[in-house]
């Protein structure tokens, strides 16, 4: 009898547990539920729509190898899903619903209302845990409540993980033709407001498997050492992959214990420290299911919910536009708006900088994130804001606020990743990219917004008005 698998964020058919699932059961069906008005609701951008819809472009491809048509219908909001795909079941007389699930609050109850509609119509459906080796709520601390701190939940992820957990589902092999062509996609129009090169992000599984050898090859063995420097190229760049699910946590965790003789958890100190980034990401998927407030604009410490944020537009706008005055928090910026992508250390270098230096609402800065962000993933970047606010889980303490000129003088030491992004300061030496003086910027570049001083003692008194 016939399967429909719907797919979501896990656009590819390698090491899919809901395609898997449902090729061993009969012939499959597939479904994308195109619905841009309720992504851009929830915040997304055109970086990731385009990138969104250029991954299923490539996966309709890899499911026609396979025979499996795709059926592509939109909607407008969530709320429309279980109608629509219960027209469908009924439409291809199908016998199961199966799909991949996804845990922000709004996916998980758009999911609920899917899994009771099929019930109550008499269908069945089964929802996987695929995007994570542990499903939310299974990984719990010796009290039994959710992990809320990272390297306890690491250890605890290490230390329970089982011999199968990684193991890849094949692909299923080509099936014999159904009846039914695959429904025509919307040609992607290029729009001028997407910032994403399409070369230096090409979507699809089989870009992301590319990408995940040679990152493998060339780099990962250097990952510790040099992940933490802008201008190099020393991290994977797998985000938007992983994001979308054109790649999966189990094919880059095979593929390092495949490098690493057999063990995630010690040997090459590269692959070991990019494995730890991988458990940050699953942590982040579990805190969103623990704790559906954070999925509900709230802080996940409660107590910070009272933080005086102040009102500042000027200084909100020239942090959005890289002009803050501080060098490295403005290349940062330009970087995540010109190209869709910001390295890891400049989110956390930029985040603490408006949430601390000019003590402006994370949220806007969440929002300005995720907007942008072709590889925008909600656990991820509310995970990442809430950590540089100090208002999450884990979060760095209050009181540790980074000097943005000394993250610059460490982790930009030439001064080169400044002279890309902000090439007002590029014709300085090296060394006077990092603060330079008022006769060195002359008109072209900003004086600092804020003092860094002084900015800091604001914060820390914000902080302390909680007590
Ligand atoms: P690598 O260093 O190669 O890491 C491998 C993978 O691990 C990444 O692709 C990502 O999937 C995961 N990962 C790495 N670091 C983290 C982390 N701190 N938290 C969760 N997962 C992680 N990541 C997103 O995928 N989407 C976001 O929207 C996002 N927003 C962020 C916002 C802020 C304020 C901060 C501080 C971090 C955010 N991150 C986000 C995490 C991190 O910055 C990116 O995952 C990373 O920069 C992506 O580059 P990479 O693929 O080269 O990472």
């Amino acid at each position: 009898a016939r399967q429909l698998v719907w797919f979501r964020s896990d656009l590819r058919i390698h090491d899919n547990s809901a395609l898997a699932a449902a090729a061993a059961k009969g012939p499959v069906v597939a479904v994308f539920l195109h619905s841009p008005e309720q992504w851009r609701a929830h915040g997304h951008g055109p970086n990731k729509l385009d990138f969104w819809a250029r991954g299923v472009s490539a996966l309709k491809q890899s499911l026609e190898g396979l025979n499996i048509p795709l059926l592509y219908c939109d909607i407008d909001t969530y709320d429309q899903a279980p109608r629509v795909l219960l027209e469908i079941a009924r439409r291809h007389s199908i016998e199961r619903l199966h799909f991949n699930r996804e845990y922000p609050l709004n996916e998980a109850r758009r999911d609920q209302a899917v899994i009771d509609a099929f019930e109550q119509a008499g269908l069945a459906v089964d929802g996987y845990h695929d995007s994570v080796a542990f499903a939310p709520g299974s990984l719990r601390t010796g009290k039994g409540s959710f992990y809320t701190v990272f390297t306890p939940f690491a250890k605890a992820w290490h230390k329970q993980l089982g011999d199968g957990q990684l193991e890849l589902r094949d692909p299923p092999p080509p099936q014999a033709r159904l009846p039914l062509a695959s429904d025509p996609l919307p040609a992607v129009s290029p729009q001028q407001e997407i910032a994403v090169a399409i070369d230096s992000w090409p979507a699809g599984e089989d870009a992301a498997a590319d990408r995940l050898a040679r990152f493998l090859r060339f780099r990962a063995r250097h990952y510790r050492t040099q992940r933490d420097f802008p201008a190099l190229h020393g991290t994977s760049e797998l985000s938007p992959y992983l994001a979308l699910g054109m790649l999966s946590h189990r094919q880059c965790l095979q593929a390092v214990l495949s490098e690493n003789g057999g063990t995630l958890a010690e040997g090459d100190a590269g692959l070991v420290a990019w494995v730890n980034e991988l458990v940050w990401r699953e942590f982040y998927q579990h805190i969103v299911v623990g704790f559906p407030r954070v999925c509900r604009y709230q802080p996940f410490q409660e107590h910070t919910g009272a933080l005086p944020w102040r009102d500042d537009e000027a200084g909100f706008k020239a942090w959005c536009e890289g002009r803050t005055g501080y060098p490295l928090v403005d290349a940062g910026m330009r970087q995540l708006v010109a190209t869709g992508w910001m390295h890891n250390r400049l989110r956390m270098v930029t985040a603490m900088f408006l949430s601390k230096h000019l003590l402006i609402d994370w949220r806007r800065g969440e929002a300005f994130f995720l907007h942008h962000q072709v590889d925008g993933e909600f656990a991820a970047n509310n995970g990442g804001w809430q950590w540089a606010a100090s208002t999450g889980t884990d979060a760095a303490p209050y009181f540790r606020i980074f000097n943005p000129t000394t993250q610059s003088t460490r982790f930009d030491g030439d001064g080169e990743f400044i002279a890309r992004w902000v090439p007002e300061l590029a014709h300085l030496p090296s060394k006077a990219r990092h603060a330079p003086t008022a006769e060195q910027r002359g008109d072209a570049y900003p004086a600092p917004i804020v003092d860094h001083k002084a900015a800091r003692l604001r914060a820390l008194e914000a902080f302390k008005s909680l007590d």
